[in-house]
C-alpha cells in the first residue's frame, strides 16, 4: 500500500497529465493535472469508460490512436486540438498488456507561436507583389500566391494541376529545366527567362529558384518570379535616348560650322547672278534651292540638339494655330489644299513654348500637304475632354502610311521623301513631349493620316510640376 502512495505522489507532482486504462477504456488512474483536464476527481473517473464520459465519434482521433496502440501493441504520439477546453495536447500513449497509460503535455503556448509564425509566413506569401510559388521535385506546383495568378493569368486551383514546362516557351525550357534541378539539388538560383501566359503572350521574367528544406533534406522548390518587361523596355528606351542625344550633340556641332560658311555662299551666289550675264539661270535656281535645303537640315538638326531654353508661358491655343493658319494659307493654296479648323473657342490655355508649338503645326501641316499631292482637306480640330486635358486632331485625306511603318516615323533621318529630312516628325515629338503632352499617330492607307496631339491644360499642369520643381 505504502509503495502505491509514493508513486501516485511522484505523479501527481508531475506537471503532465497522466492516466491509465484497463483493456475494457475504464479509467484505472488518473493524476491530478489530469484530472483538472477531466474536470472530474479522479475518485469520480476511475472506474468509467472513457468513451462514455468523451464520446468516440467526437474525439475520433485520440480514439483511433488509443485502439491502433493497443491493436498494434505499440506506442504512439500526437498533437490534438481539444476543443472543450480550448487547449493544444501533444498525446504519448504506451500499450501494456493490462491497458494503456497516456500522457497529455500542453503544447497550447508553442502551438500559438507556431500558428502565429504560420501567419507571418502567410502573409509575406499572400501579399507579396512578386509571384510566389512552391514546387515538388518535379516541378509540379504545390502552391501559388495571388501575384503568381496575376503574372500568368491561370486561377491557383489551374496551376494545381500544371507543372512548369508547358509555361516555358521552347527555346528556354532547357535552360530553366537544368536550372530548377541545380535548386532542387540545394543551389538557390537567380536568372532571367521567358513565360507563356494563359492568353499566349510571352513575358520577361527574372526568376528566383530555392530548395525547400525539410529535415535537412530537399523535398521541392520554392520560386519568385518577377515580371521584367517595363524594366527592359525603359533600358532599351534609355539607350535609345543616350545614344540620340550622343547624335544630337554631334550633329549640332556639325550643323553649326556649316551654318557660317553657308552664309557666305549664299552671299556670293546672289552677288554672282546679279554680276555675271551668259550663264544657264537654272544653275543658279539649283544652287539656290540647294543652299535652302542645306540651310533647312541644319536649322532642323540644331533644334533638335538644343530644346533653346525658351520661356514657358500660358498661351492661348486657338491664336498659335491662327497664327500657322496665316503662314501656311498661301502655300496650301497653290497645292490645292484647303484647311479647316474647327473647335477653338473657349479652350483653356496652355503653358507652352508659343514658337515651339508653331513648329509642330507647321510641321504637321507640311508633312499633311506633302501626302497629298494632288490637293485635299486638311482638319485642324481642337476640343478639351476635360479640365486637365486639351486634345488637337490635325487630319488629312493623303496616302495614309502603312501599319508597319508608323512606329519608325520620328526615328532621326527617317524618310519616304526624295526630298525629306526625316527629321521634322522627330523635333515635333520631342516638342510635344518637352511639353508634357503625348503623340499618337492613326492612318488608313489611301484614305489619309490623323494625328492626335494631348496637352496638359495650363492649371494641370502648374499642379503637376510643383512637386518636383526646384
Ligand atoms: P520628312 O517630312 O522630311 O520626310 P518627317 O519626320 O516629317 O520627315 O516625316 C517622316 C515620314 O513620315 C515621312 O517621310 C512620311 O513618310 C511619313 N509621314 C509623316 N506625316 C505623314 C502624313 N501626314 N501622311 C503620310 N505620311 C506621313
Ligand atoms: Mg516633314
Amino acid at each position: 500500500m505504502s509503495h502505491y502512495v509514493e508513486r501516485s505522489e511522484v505523479l501527481n507532482r508531475i506537471t503532465d497529465a497522466i492516466f491509465a486504462l484497463n483493456n475494457s477504456w475504464e479509467f484505472t488512474y488518473m493524476n491530478k493535472e489530469a484530472a483538472k483536464l477531466f474536470s472530474c476527481t479522479p475518485e469520480e473517473a476511475i472506474g468509467k469508460c472513457i468513451w462514455s464520459a468523451y464520446p468516440k465519434e467526437v474525439y475520433s482521433i485520440f480514439y483511433e490512436h488509443y485502439l491502433k496502440a493497443v491493436q498494434e501493441q505499440v506506442r504512439v504520439e500526437f498533437e490534438a486540438y481539444c476543443p472543450p477546453i480550448s487547449m493544444w495536447l501533444e498525446v504519448k500513449a504506451y500499450p501494456s498488456e493490462s491497458g494503456l497509460s497516456v500522457y497529455l503535455h500542453d503544447i497550447t503556448k508553442k502551438k500559438g507561436l507556431s500558428l502565429l509564425k504560420e501567419q507571418h509566413y502567410e502573409s509575406l506569401f499572400k501579399y507579396n507583389p512578386d509571384a510566389v510559388f512552391a514546387f515538388d521535385l518535379e516541378g509540379n506546383y504545390l502552391s501559388v500566391n495571388p501575384a503568381m495568378e496575376q503574372l500568368l493569368g491561370y486561377r491557383a486551383d489551374e496551376f494545381l494541376k500544371m507543372s512548369y514546362i508547358p509555361l516555358i516557351p521552347a527555346e528556354e525550357l532547357e535552360k530553366t529545366k537544368s536550372l530548377f534541378k541545380l535548386a532542387a539539388k540545394g543551389m538557390t538560383q537567380h536568372y532571367e527567362t521567358k513565360a507563356i501566359h494563359k492568353s499566349g503572350k510571352v513575358i520577361d521574367v527574372k526568376v528566383t529558384n530555392m530548395p525547400i528544406i525539410v529535415n535537412n533534406e530537399s523535398v521541392g522548390v520554392f520560386g519568385v518570379a518577377k515580371n521584367i518587361m517595363q524594366e527592359k523596355h525603359n533600358k532599351t528606351k534609355l539607350l535609345e535616348a543616350e545614344k540620340l542625344t550622343a547624335v544630337g550633340q554631334l550633329a549640332a556641332s556639325i550643323a553649326h560650322e556649316i551654318r557660317n560658311p553657308l552664309t557666305s555662299l549664299k552671299g556670293f551666289v546672289h552677288l554672282i547672278e546679279q554680276a555675271v550675264s551668259g550663264v544657264n539661270e537654272n544653275y543658279f535656281t539649283i544652287m539656290k534651292d540647294e543652299l535652302r535645303r542645306i540651310e533647312l537640315i541644319t536649322s532642323e538638326l540644331l533644334y533638335l540638339a538644343k530644346p533653346q531654353a525658351q520661356e514657358f508661358k500660358d498661351e492661348r491655343i486657338c491664336q498659335i494655330i491662327q497664327d500657322v493658319y496665316m503662314l501656311m494659307s498661301s502655300q496650301a493654296l497653290m497645292n490645292n489644299v484647303e484647311i479647316r479648323i474647327s473647335g477653338l473657342d473657349g479652350l483653356p490655355a496652355i503653358r507652352c513654348v508659343a514658337a515651339q508649338l508653331k513648329q509642330v503645326f507647321i510641321n504637321l501641316i507640311k508633312n499633311a500637304m506633302e501626302a497629298m499631292p494632288d490637293g485635299g482637306v486638311i482638319d485642324i480640330q481642337a476640343c478639351c475632354p476635360n479640365q486637365e486635358t486639351l486634345v488637337i486632331q490635325v487630319s488629312d485625306t493623303g496616302k495614309g502610311i502603312p501599319q508597319e511603318l508608323i512606329a519608325k516615323i520620328g526615328s532621326p533621318f527617317y524618310t519616304t521623301k526624295e526630298n525629306g529630312t526625316g527629321l521634322g516628325m522627330m523635333a515635333t515629338q520631342q516638342i510635344i513631349h518637352s511639353h508634357g503632352g503625348t503623340l499618337d499617330i492613326t492612318s488608313t492607307e489611301g484614305k489619309g493620316t490623323t494625328i492626335h496631339i494631348c496637352l496638359p491644360a495650363a492649371s494641370s499642369q502648374d499642379q503637376g510640376e510643383t512637386g518636383d520643381k526646384k
